[in-house]
């Protein structure tokens, strides 16, 4: 568990006037990790924390050397074009980082003037993938969801005897997903229409969103060295906002026996911003199975996880169609969920991926699944919104939805707020879809 410190202080404020205001998604509480460039500069890409409206170039801060010890081999780290060596450091090294960002970015600072020289407005930054993904798994962990979905294509037996004992994932693909702004073309799938005889190649009629939040592996395992539930989250970094983009009739017609292929691996789109696991530590909330359900196999049971397991990290999706956009009315929301609600923890997540051997590496990214919540509105797909597209979604703007429509912009956005500490938020991943070629 990562510990709550000064970092976290409610009352410190920043010399970046921007990370002051209330409500922003940057206080210097959070100190979320970037990787970015000069937009249209061809500049190097390298990493950057989030304050107020602006990042800090931790390339260029970390040429005067700021720091010393630990936290100077962590900022060393960020003149890389990915977050994949910090991350591989392990959580000693995150954590002297952030108590040295945080004392360089504090108002009164003796670095400011120097560091004010780093910064660069975030609307004048373009953003790459946070890390190199090696490999992306995507888990299944809203009971919810699996309900829903499973009642949709199952209607004889919407949850599996399997979902309460074992952490249900698949493999993904990690070559096609990309960083918010991700256009994402209407993919052609092998499909089956209700009624049809046979099957036919055609864009898919059915493309949804999935609300979930993605989980950056720091610090990975040797193989044949499983990590125990006890010590999975030091190997956690941080989180961001993914959209698992589905093909919904591809999926429906593919899915049996081995699971998701072509109807997900088409785009993922996740934030740009990594938050730290230091950053959430005033966020956590028990995780708890409620007592008529099977407790948990030893290896996925622990007595921190009761204590402080999930996370309070509130989730929403927002749609904006075309019609919309042109009429400059605001994105609509669709749902909002809480990710505290999730039946699997992220302990649970990694300390299953490793217990048969499997080695995790340093960028490596877990999906959450969905995350839809026990209350109406609370659903994190629009197949669940719409009843499998039986009831379509009547929006404000006088459109009708049932799924996704070409030219669609879907956004996710997440905050963490809790009495006696200062909000923290994760930006936004966004996505446009464009028509079939
Ligand atoms: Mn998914």
């Amino acid at each position: 568990m990562r510990v709550i410190d000064g970092t976290h202080d409610p009352a410190l404020t920043s010399w970046v006037e921007s990370a002051n205001r209330q409500g922003g998604d940057f206080p210097i509480q959070n100190l979320p990790f970037a990787v970015f460039r000069r937009s249209g500069s061809g500049e190097p890409l390298r990493c950057a924390v989030g304050i107020g409206d602006q990042v800090l170039d931790l390339a260029l801060l970390g040429a005067a050397q700021p720091l010393e010890g630990l936290a100077a081999r962590a900022l060393a780290a960020c003149a890389e074009p990915a977050l994949n060596c910090l991350m591989a450091l392990g959580s000693e090294a995150w954590r002297a980082l952030r108590q040295g960002l945080s004392e360089i970015l504090r108002s009164g600072s003796r670095h400011a003037a120097h560091a004010a020289g780093a910064l660069v407005p975030q609307s004048d930054a373009e953003f790459a993938l946070p890390a190199r993904i090696g490999d992306y798994t995507d888990f299944y962990t809203s009971i919810q969801h699996a309900t829903a979905v499973g009642r949709l294509f199952r209607p004889d037996q919407p949850l599996l005897p399997n979902y309460k004992w074992v952490p249900i994932a698949y493999h993904g693909r990690a070559s096609s997903i990309g960083v918010s702004g991700q256009e994402v073309r209407r993919p052609y799938g092998q499909l089956k229409p209700t009624g049809a005889q046979e099957p036919q190649l055609a864009a898919t009629s059915r493309l949804d969103y999935e609300l979930e939040v993605g989980v950056f592996i720091g610090t990975g395992n040797p193989r044949g060295e499983p990590v125990s539930i006890g010590r999975a989250e030091e190997h956690v970094f941080g989180l961001c906002l993914l959209n698992d983009w589905s093909a919904r009739d591809v999926q429906a017609w593919e899915y049996q026996p081995l699971g998701p292929f072509l109807a997900k691996n088409f785009a993922t789109t996740i934030s740009p911003w990594v938050v730290t696991f230091e950053a959430l530590a005033p966020f956590r909330s028990p995780w708890s199975r409620p007592d008529a359900d099977p407790q948990p196999l030893p290896y996925l049971d622990d007595p921190a996880l009761r204590v402080l397991g999930a996370i309070d990290l509130e989730l929403e999706v927002a749609l904006e169609t075309a019609a919309m956009r042109e009429r400059g009315a605001p994105p609509q929301r669709l749902s909002r969920s809480n990710f505290r609600d999730s039946y699997w923890s992220i302990a649970q997540m990694v300390a299953h991926h490793t217990v048969n051997g499997c080695n995790l590496k340093p960028g490596d990214l877990l999906g959450s699944g969905t995350q839809s919540g026990p209350g109406s509105g609370e659903a994190g797909s629009l197949l669940e919104l719409t009843d499998g597209g039986r009831r379509p979604l009547a929006l404000e703007s006088g459109e009708m939805r049932t799924f996704l429509a070409d030219g669609d912009r879907v956004i996710l956005r997440g905050w963490c707020a809790r009495q006696g500490f200062a909000r923290i938020g994760f930006g936004e991943a966004a996505g446009i879809v464009l028509p079939a070629a």
